[in-house]
């Protein structure tokens, strides 16, 4: 892994526009979404995540919350109240170097049915397996959510969480963004698919071939 980027203005702005292309996408429903990315702040490594209750128009980016690796907030706002989900996988995940978590519409309707992704599209690979597992419920903000979030994204760079939303994690803001963006579409997917009855699934070794493409030509989509 390289050096992680130091906390910056140009950084922080980075943050702000991948929060309100999150807004711009529709994936963004009020403000109940948030974005992090992994930095370095002088000797302290940790991270810049968006605070809680700012509306992403009006967010300058001394708004943006540096939290170190100790869970110490620095900023001039509160971070959001997701922090503890995002310290969580950055702490256990060093492929991961950005975060983008939503309550995108379809995505969450699977999650309020606790269902995950199978595999019956071949593009649930770009998660990283052959689905994209629904993680057990926990009240949000806690804990017990950040350890149910880390067991879902187990060989996976997004999940779903139940009666909540969505996590996508990137090698980059835009490949965070990129990934929120298609676990949403295939959700949509899903479910129409679903009404017409239950989709086919496609089997373990078939999946396995389209996870070694997305290895050996690179993702068609989020990286
Ligand atoms: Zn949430």
């Amino acid at each position: 892994m390289s050096q992680p980027p130091e906390d910056s203005a140009s950084l922080r702005a980075a943050v702000i526009a991948t929060a309100r292309a999150m807004n711009a996408s529709g994936i963004n429903v009020n403000k109940s979404g948030n974005v992090s990315v992994r930095c370095q702040r002088g000797p302290r490594a940790g991270f810049l995540l968006t605070p809680t209750g700012v509306p992403y128009e009006r967010l300058v980016p001394e708004d943006i919350v540096f939290v170190d690796d100790r869970g110490h907030a620095i900023g001039r706002c509160e971070p959001s109240s997701e922090w503890r989900f995002h310290a969580a996988i950055y702490a256990a995940r060093n492929d991961v170097e950005a975060i983008v978590h939503t309550h995108s519409t379809h995505a969450t309707a699977l999650a309020c049915q606790g269902l995950s992704i199978p595999a019956f599209h071949y593009m649930v690979a770009v998660a990283g397996g052959a689905d994209i597992r629904c993680a057990d419920y926990a009240t949000l903000g806690t804990q017990a959510l950040a350890d149910s979030a880390l067991a879902a994204l187990e060989g996976r760079r997004a999940c779903l969480l139940a009666h909540h939303g969505v996590i996508a994690c990137g090698a980059s803001l835009d490949g965070a963004f990129a990934l929120a963006v298609e676990v949403e579409n295939l959700a949509r997917t899903y479910i129409v698919a679903r009404s017409l009855g239950h989709p086919r699934l496609l089997p373990a070794d078939e999946m396995e071939r389209v996870l070694e493409r997305f290895r050996t030509y690179g993702q068609p989509g989020p990286t």
